[in-house]
């Protein structure tokens, strides 16, 4: 098995670890309000899913009621 010829200097481990990022992956913009959502999902925000309204809001001023 190839052995390196010299040992990664912290610098080079550290610049190199530099791109390494995590990527959050399946979020999409509502159409309907603009929110950042999860695709495929009824949007929390607004209850629209595909267009439609499928879940009810409650809105704020009926929460102080
Ligand atoms: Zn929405």
């Amino acid at each position: 098995m190839a052995v390196p010829f010299r040992r990664t200097s912290k610098t080079a481990k550290r610049l190199r670890r530099t791109h390494f990022k995590l990527s959050v992956s399946g979020l999409v913009t509502c159409p309907n309000c603009g929110a950042t959502i999860k695709s495929h999902n009824v949007c929390p925000k607004c209850g629209y899913y595909n267009g439609k309204e499928v879940v009810k809001q409650v809105k704020k001023a009926e929460e102080e009621k």
